[in-house]
């Protein structure tokens, strides 16, 4: 296994980029330590399975450098840097048993056959299939033959990275979470450094320790599930991450304070704002409380949610989302708020003010 860093990489799919925007990858650097579980999250086209390419080496970088254990290999084959991939779709051989087709990856490099049924036997036992290791892979559902793709990305022992791309797409929704939580436990048994590249929030923070979150080519944030939760770095990681997102509500600084609506609001970071750009104030519904005084706002509606109901408000003329526990007395029209100031932070053009950028 090994550390990846990627140091200023930059991709364009044009022969001469001229302009920010001909970058599908703009500018990322970035070190993947050893036996790390990341996530690659973000939304449609941000630019997850040219990443993903440029690393498995389908791709050469227009600019910057990819290293694995230091070695650079931003020119070196695919198969020079030992990369086993798991794609949307399985990859498999219909014809052949389960037990041919999780050897097959191991067959191909002359691993001897007592050696082979060991491994595939341990794999097999893994993703519960050692049961049907003698049927042939023509006969099983959908996710039964993604499990064999991914015995098959794990077989390998000499692999430097496993890299999973949307991997959960043709699994039935009630069998996603099993495979979900089956992948972090077998993370978990073999330490593999492991990056899973999904659009899908759950999927990112169920599986990661440290999840990439990119957006128009850019990563926005990169941190684990409660960093991106608790301190989004940017709006967007904000609203991405969290159902319902963070609040975003337009703001003046004055003084260190943000002020919304006319009122003074106590903030995480008010000593780090400029002022200058678009200012903003962001706080999850999460974050956001019913209270005696304080911000002027209208109940709408409330929605329930299961175990909490999703209050939506109107507050100096902006909706204003916040959760209630259930059981929790909710008013009808007027009420105030109270932002959590340890949640709450000001935004400068998109960015946390005194965000590291
Ligand atoms: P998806 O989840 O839809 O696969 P993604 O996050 O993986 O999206 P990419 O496929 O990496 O995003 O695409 C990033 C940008 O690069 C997009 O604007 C896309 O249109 C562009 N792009 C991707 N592949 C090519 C290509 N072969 N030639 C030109 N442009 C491309």
């Amino acid at each position: 296994m090994a550390e990846i860093r990627i140091d200023k990489l930059r991709h364009s799919y044009m022969a001469n980029p001229q302009s920010e925007d001909d970058y599908a990858l703009k500018r990322l650097s970035l070190t993947w330590q050893d036996g790390g579980a990341y996530a690659l999250l973000g939304p449609s086209g941000c630019g997850k399975t040219t990443l993903l390419n440029l690393i498995s080496g389908l791709l050469t970088p227009t600019e910057g450098t990819i290293s694995f254990n230091g070695r650079d290999v931003s020119h070196a084959s695919p198969e020079e840097r030992n990369i086993a991939q798991v794609f949307q779709f399985p990859v498999i051989y219909d014809t052949m048993t389960v037990y041919d087709n999780l050897a097959f990856p191991l067959r191909n490099r002359g691993v001897p056959e007592d050696e082979i049924k060991t491994r595939v036997g341990e794999i097999a036992e893994m993703l519960e299939l050692t049961r049907t290791l003698n049927n042939r892979a023509s006969g099983l559902t959908a996710d039964g033959k993604q499990k064999i793709s991914l015995g098959r990305g794990l077989v390998r022992s000499d692999v430097n990275v496993i890299m999973f791309d949307e991997p959960l797409t043709v699994i039935d929704p009630h069998l996603k979470w099993q495979l979900r939580s089956k992948l972090k436990e077998l993370h978990l048994r073999t330490k593999r450094t492991m990056i899973y590249v999904t659009h899908d929030q759950t999927e990112a923070l169920t599986f990661a320790d440290q999840v990439v979150v990119m957006n128009q080519g850019e990563v926005v944030q990169s941190g684990t599930p409660i960093e991106l939760f608790e301190m989004p770095q940017h709006t967007f990681v904000g609203h991405f991450i969290g159902s319902p997102g963070m609040n975003v509500l337009p703001c003046e600084v004055r003084g260190g304070r943000a002020v919304f609506g006319g009122e003074a609001i106590s903030v995480g970071n008010g000593e780090k704002a400029t002022g200058k750009g678009r200012t903003e104030i962001g706080v999850r519904p999460e974050f956001i409380s019913l209270a005696n005084s304080g911000i002027a706002a209208e109940v709408i509606r409330v929605a329930d949610a299961g175990r909490f109901r999703i209050v939506e408000t109107r507050s100096h003329g902006h909706l204003v989302k916040l959760l209630v526990k259930e059981g929790e007395q909710v008013p009808t029209g007027q009420t105030f708020l109270a932002f959590d100031p340890e949640h709450t932070q000001i935004y400068e053009d998109g960015w946390m003010a005194g965000a590291r950028r």
